[in-house]
């Protein structure tokens, strides 16, 4: 019988099992965690896991469902090295595990800070950060939130509806610029100020110091805020150190190719966060750190194991959700790849979208806020690189 070993149980590691399992793979299926705790999801660590009564987000694959689909747990053990001649995996414990396929979903973990940590600075990757985070949020009056990307924003929500004095720092001059231009980075301004949020963007952070009462952040300005607890997102990195002397490409995440392969072998594979794999439609290989993604490429991972035949490349339009104050965000696409952008407002419905074009005039992404008919007909749009006018008309008809 043959065997397929998944290293990383989050979501793109269990839906390669459970997906295998349900494409009728007869094999064995190994699952390894680093992590002691049933596998969980990660989105709502920063949104209802932070303010709702609810402590626990759902797991993924407990116990009980892991045993009924003949998928062997094995957690709180740590892979620390592949050895491709073999082939097998060796985990901290000593303990070796062989393969015919293998799957590795190590995912990301926090960007390292350039503070020394310390009791009222809070990263957000983990459950156990999560829970963390969430009891400091209920202990705090004031808190500042390092980051104005989507998980700062997201903390910064979930502060503010728990009725703490928020306030967020970046150093870029309008939080989300890079990913959707200026003039959305100013309604994302706009959007913390409404809240009761400060906002100290443009500016950068030269240290936090550890008081009895209080975290001090100093600022590049030489001001410095006096806060009860400090959260900080700024950006992950991949997991792929353990894979430094496998001989595997590793440049910033598993290097593969258009069907998910890693570079150079055919049972090899990588699948969610620390994937970095050859998009067609980008023509480069790219990293892509969304929940949606783990999903789609774990699929398609597992149909490549079960049913070679049936798979193309692995060229999805990205997709990525995520709920700040009042708004619902759905981006669709690369809307950082636009050389232009078009923004249709329905203000009545307090919903609005900006559409991203290349210079030729097709469409590249689009960021809908409050609008998901929207957010679904651009996935769409995108994928038949639609011409921006078309999709206008659809949108402008969708007002009606
Ligand atoms: C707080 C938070 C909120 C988010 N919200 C959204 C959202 O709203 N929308 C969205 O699209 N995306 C969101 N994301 C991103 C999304 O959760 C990730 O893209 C997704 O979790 C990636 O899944 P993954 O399985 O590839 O990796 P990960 O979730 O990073 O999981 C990797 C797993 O591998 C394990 N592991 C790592 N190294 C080893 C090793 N050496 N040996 C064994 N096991 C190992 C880890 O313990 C972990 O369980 C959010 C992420 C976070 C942290």
């Amino acid at each position: 019988m043959p065997t397929t070993l998944i290293v990383g149980g989050s979501v793109a590691g269990t839906r390669v099992a459970l997906d295998l399992r349900q494409l009728g793979y007869a094999g064995d299926i190994v699952l390894v965690d680093e992590q002691a705790v049933a596998p969980y999801d990660r989105p709502p660590l920063s949104k209802d896991l932070l303010t709702s009564a609810n402590e626990l987000p759902q797991p993924l694959l407990p116990a009980d469902r892991a045993r009924e689909k003949a998928i062997e747990l094995r957690l709180g053990a740590a892979a620390v090295e592949l050895d491709l001649a073999r082939p097998e995996i060796c985990l901290e414990d000593g303990t070796r595990l062989g393969f015919d396929a293998l799957v590795i979903a190590t995912g990301a973990r926090t960007r390292p800070m350039p503070w020394p940590s310390h009791e009222r600075i809070v990263e957000l990757r983990t459950l156990a950060d999560g829970r963390r985070l969430r009891r400091a949020l209920r202990t705090s009056r004031t808190v500042a939130v390092v980051g104005a990307g989507f998980i700062g924003a997201e903390v910064a929500s979930a502060a503010r509806t728990l009725g703490l004095d928020v306030v967020v720092i970046d150093p870029a001059p309008v939080p989300m610029g890079r990913l959707f231009g200026d003039e959305m980075g100013q309604r994302f301004t706009r959007l913390h100020a409404m809240n009761g949020v400060t906002t100290r963007f443009g500016r950068g952070i030269t240290g936090i110091e550890d008081r009895a009462d209080c975290a001090v952040v100093h600022l590049d300005d030489t001001s410095t805020l006096n806060v009860d607890l400090v959260v900080v997102g700024i950006g992950v990195v991949p997991n792929d150190e353990w894979l430094s002397s496998s001989g595997l490409a590793v440049e910033n995440g598993v290097v593969c190719d258009s069907r998910c392969r890693a570079r150079g072998h055919t049972n090899i594979y990588a699948a969610g966060d620390v994937a970095r794999w050859f998009h067609r439609r980008h023509n480069e290989t790219v990293r892509v750190e969304h929940w949606t993604n783990a999903v789609e490429q774990a699929q398609f991972v597992a149909k490549a194991i079960a049913q070679p035949w049936s798979v193309a490349e692995f060229a999805p339009v990205e997709y990525v959700w995520s709920n700040q104050y009042e708004w619902k965000i759905q981006v669709a696409g690369r809307p950082d790849r636009g050389a232009s952008e078009c923004v249709i407002e329905d203000s009545g419905h307090k919903r609005f979208c900006a559409a991203y074009t290349r210079p030729s005039g097709t469409l590249v992404g689009v960021l809908a806020v409050n609008w998901p008919k929207v957010a679904l007909l651009a996935r769409r749009a995108v994928a038949d690189a639609e011409p921006m006018a078309d999709f206008l008309a659809r949108v402008g008809a969708l007002r009606k």
